[in-house]
């Protein structure tokens, strides 16, 4: 069974970005954040800002704070008010609720240890107790995706729904960024992701979750990655520095790796507008990835 089911009406575009507060805004999330902003603006689109702090365990309310003024400081100021998933907890519930009518969740209370026999996947059934700590996860499906990705071509995703059945709510009552991604998106009827490439291996998953629920998803575009000399995304995780605020050779730098040179711009609110008009994802096709020129190592 193929099944796409990626929007191309054409609906006022509504484009985001999504950053996750668990440490300041760094060079490779600023790259993220110009790409959907530029995409927004050239179609005369909204842009809109929200926090993705849906994992309690890792996000901090002061990230949040720093990464927006960050954000603002680069001229990338969020259209409506910031939402923050945080806040949201009981629609994500409401979603998970159908999906258990639905009979397509089931209980787990499977230990890290016992998913280990599976090489950390879990079969399609479970010998759950429901009277323990549980999670929700969403069983498998022989249905393949496939969508037209602007930079990345044709995907085709044939065995990411087979193998594996996703946790959307975890034993200690978080969601998952899977199911608070789609149900946020949804709500904010965003038309268009534009995010970077790690996310693609999310997107089968997402994609049936649209499917599920009764939803249109929006259009997809993925970016290639900022990698360092090893060839690893530049992310909090691999340490990547905050970058300042304010500051116009950064901005410079970032439209660089998006193929967008700019000559001599006396601000960063010109430098923006300029950027809009230059802003060609086409160019991106074909590129994999993005590693750090000489004169950017600082940013790591
Ligand atoms: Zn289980």
């Amino acid at each position: 069974m193929l099944s796409n089911h990626v929007s191309s009406s054409a609906t006022p575009y509504r484009g985001r970005f999504a950053p996750s507060p668990t440490g300041p805004l760094h060079f490779g999330s600023l790259v993220s954040a110009l790409a959907s902003y530029l995409d927004a603006k050239q179609q005369q689109g909204s842009w809109i800002i929200r926090i993705e702090d849906v994992d309690g365990t890792r996000c901090n309310a002061r990230f949040a704070e720093q990464i927006i003024d960050t954000l603002n400081s680069y001229g990338l100021h969020s259209d409506e008010p910031i939402r923050v998933q945080s806040q949201h907890h009981n629609l994500y519930e409401q979603q998970l609720s159908k999906l258990k009518q639905q009979q397509i969740v089931f209980p787990c209370n499977c230990t890290r240890q016992s998913l280990a026999k599976h090489n950390g996947s879990h079969p399609n059934k479970c010998q759950s107790n429901l009277d323990n700590p549980h999670s929700w996860r969403l069983q498998t499906s022989p249905v393949i995706y496939e969508y037209q990705d602007r930079i990345q071509g044709r995907l085709v995703f044939s065995d990411d729904l087979k193998n594996n059945c996703p946790v959307l709510k975890r034993k200690d009552g978080f969601f998952s960024y899977q199911l608070a991604v789609v149900v946020d998106d949804h709500l904010q009827n965003i038309s268009h992701l534009v995010r970077g490439a790690d996310l693609i291996e999310t997107t089968a998953q997402q994609l049936h979750l649209y499917h599920l629920l009764g939803w249109t998803a929006p259009n997809l575009c993925h970016i290639p990655l900022i990698t360092n000399h090893q060839g690893d995304k530049i992310s909090k995780q691999n340490h990547a520095k905050p970058i300042e605020n304010n500051h116009l050779p950064t901005l410079l730098r970032a439209l660089h790796y998006l193929k967008i040179d700019l000559i001599s711009p006396t601000s960063i609110t010109e430098a923006l507008s300029l950027a809009i008009e230059a802003w060609d994802p086409s160019k991106l096709q074909g590129i994999k990835d993005l590693p750090l020129e000489e004169q950017d190592l600082h940013f790591i």
